[in-house]
């Protein structure tokens, strides 16, 4: 079993509820337990400004799948989600990024992990942080040292959310 960790994020379409959705299928997930489930926070959009704000939140997932196989589900539940590719860090209903597999380094053309943008991301960095306190990359650069090091972008923790019902409906 591989503890992978997913970034969610949205700023279209009632943002705070495209995340809930999303934590509700990454729960189920074949051969995948959801671990645990961040706070919610807001955040400044990174590159055009035009555009809202982002809502971003972190997922644990405990997975027998491997890491091209979870990415592959992460793509089915973003386009589950009407999310369109129009333009390069634009508004999206669902941004899934695998952020931590395990111990893996991988750089493919498919797949970077750790995700190369991970530690200029407050927004990315503070939910982990709220997850695993201690969770450290495989270089051995731990989370809470590249926490210190991130500039704030403006990050507010957002009020709870109750969890979507389960099954969902
Ligand atoms: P994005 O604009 O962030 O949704 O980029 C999606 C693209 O990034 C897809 O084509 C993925 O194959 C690729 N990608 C590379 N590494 C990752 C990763 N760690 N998590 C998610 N997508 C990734």
């Amino acid at each position: 079993m591989t503890d992978a960790f997913i970034g969610l994020g949205s700023n279209l379409a009632d943002p705070t509820s495209q995340l809930a959705r999303a934590m509700t299928e990454l729960a189920t997930l074949p051969d995948t337990t959801l671990v645990a489930q961040s706070a919610f926070y807001s955040s400044r959009p990174v590159g055009p400004q035009d555009q809202p704000d982002f809502v971003n939140g972190a997922a644990w997932l405990r997975t027998s799948l491997g890491a091209l196989e979870l990415l592959d589900h992460l793509q089915t539940i973003e386009h589950r989600h009407g999310r369109e590719r129009t333009q390069h860090w634009g508004p999206r209903t669902l941004d899934l990024d695998l952020l931590v597999f395990g111990d893996a380094t991988i750089d493919t053309e498919r797949l970077t992990v750790p995700h190369p943008e991970l530690p200029n991301r407050d927004f990315a960095l503070q939910p982990l942080l709220d997850l695993k306190a201690d969770l450290t990359l495989p270089d051995g650069q731990t989370i809470v040292h590249l926490r210190q090091q991130c500039p704030d972008n403006n990050l507010r923790l957002l009020p709870p959310i109750p969890r979507e019902p389960f099954p969902p409906g």
